[in-house]
């Protein structure tokens, strides 16, 4: 996968070592049929790190499953963070690459929302400003374990969440 550029914003399962079945915890509730602790591979999950009732998540119970979309964060952890390694075979990175999932679906929302803002009427400060957030969340060599976790303990995240409240008056003059 190229780094540097705006990853894929959509899931593709296929590049992916099924990071979302594995590192959140869920609660059996009408959308996801049993409780799974955190780090822990969903009963559902074959052996090559895909679901084995991915065609009838609905019908099964799992309708959370059916409209998750980590928009690009569990290839981009699988191809660029940790290339090569999986959770299965190396468990002691388990933890660390739930983690890394995690803040690097906040950079995918982050790269979501800041692309779809182009549409807007944006002034000339707020398209810099716009420009910036991209080029955070798209490092030159892309992201690492380390980078997420500095660029989280930074205040990235909360500094962007700022940039976009400075959007608010293109979105009024829309
Ligand atoms: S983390 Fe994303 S790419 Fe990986 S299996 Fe889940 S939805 Fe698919
Ligand atoms: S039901 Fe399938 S998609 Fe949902 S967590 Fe389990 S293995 Fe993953």
């Amino acid at each position: 996968m190229k780094t540097g550029a705006t990853p894929a914003l959509t899931a593709d399962c296929n590049a992916c070592m099924g990071i979302c079945c594995v590192a959140p915890s869920f609660e059996k509730s009408a959308e996801f049929a049993l409780t799974k602790p955190a780090l822990t591979p969903c009963p559902h999950l074959n052996d090559k790190d895909r679901c084995k009732i991915y065609r009838n998540l609905d019908w099964h119970g799992f309708s959370a499953c059916a409209k998750f979309d980590c928009k690009g964060a569990g290839q981009y952890l699988t191809q660029v963070v940790y290339p090569g390694k999986s959770w299965r075979d190396n468990p002691e990175l388990k933890a660390a690459m739930a983690e890394s999932y995690r803040r690097l679906r906040r950079v995918h929302d982050m790269l979501e929302i800041f692309t779809l803002a182009e549409a807007l009427p944006l002034d000339e400060d707020q398209e810099t400003a716009r420009q910036a957030a991209l080029s955070s969340l798209t490092p030159e060599d892309g992201w690492s374990e380390a980078t997420l976790k500095q660029s989280e303990a930074d205040g990235l995240f909360a500094s962007l969440q700022e940039v976009l409240t400075t959007f608010r008056s293109a979105y009024a003059r829309r």
